[in-house]
């Protein structure tokens, strides 16, 4: 009997252990809707795309980066906030080719853990990557910042690159953020190459309206997934001040 105790008892503390780790490092994207209507909407992001579902469009432009070439002087703001790994991007670095201009806001990572690897948000062909980077912009054609843009349907430009493999350096860096969700940080890092993040080739995209991937969901952003993946540059450094 006291080992079917102890049993019920460990099962219950892994049972919370699991839930709050979803909660935090993971999605638990099931019950979102209960609580944020936009949630599991028919633009609700990430999707799966598959090849039966591409159409060509001649009137897409190849995207254009601008002010992504940071200087080392600029100090920008990484901060694990519990479930992401976000980068503050200054208001310099925009995107051209799209119907309005989108100034750049942040960047952020989805990855996965050690007992699942594949961390990317979108599937192509089924198929999962190890991590996502995506650069978010908003429309400052029409609105001040970010956070007015944020629930507008024309409000957002999200770049999403995935990332196939990461170096074990960074993956492990990754990951022992993860663990920390609790010890919420911030730290200051120096401003690099933003465009060493994104594949060689940006005329290559799958293009779509979708929305947050994460409560509370709106739908409020033109995708550009791009078709290469890339693998984390050694060039890329800020992990390496954590
Ligand atoms: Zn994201």
């Amino acid at each position: 009997i006291e080992f079917f105790f102890f049993f019920l008892n460990l099962s219950f503390i892994l049972k919370v252990i699991v839930t709050v780790t979803n909660l935090f490092c993971s999605t638990g994207q099931d019950y979102w809707s209960n609580k944020y209507p936009y949630c599991g909407g028919s633009f609700q992001s990430p999707i799966h795309i598959t090849s039966d579902l591409l159409r060509f469009s001649p009137t897409l432009r190849p995207i254009e980066v601008r002010n992504y070439k940071l200087s080392s002087t600029e100090q920008l703001t990484l901060r694990n906030d519990g479930h992401s790994l976000k980068l503050s991007l200054p208001p310099t670095m925009y995107v051209a080719g799209l119907p309005n201009q989108f100034t750049a806001a942040q960047l952020h990572f989805h990855w996965g853990s050690s007992n699942w690897p594949t961390g990317s948000e979108h599937l192509v062909d089924s198929k999962k990557f190890a991590a996502e980077l995506h650069i978010v912009h908003y429309n400052s054609d029409k609105y001040p910042d970010i956070n007015t843009a944020i629930d507008k349907s024309d409000g957002l430009a999200v770049l999403g690159v995935l990332i196939k493999r990461l170096s074990s350096k960074v993956n492990q860096i990754l990951l022992h953020i993860c663990y920390f969700v609790f010890s919420d940080f911030e730290v200051r890092v120096p401003g690099f190459n933003v465009r060493e993040l994104l594949p060689a080739r940006l005329d290559e995209y799958y293009r779509y309206d979708g929305s947050l991937t994460t409560p509370p969901c709106f739908p409020s952003v033109l995708w550009t997934v791009f078709r290469n993946h890339v693998t984390i540059s050694r060039h890329f450094q800020f992990p390496s001040v954590l």
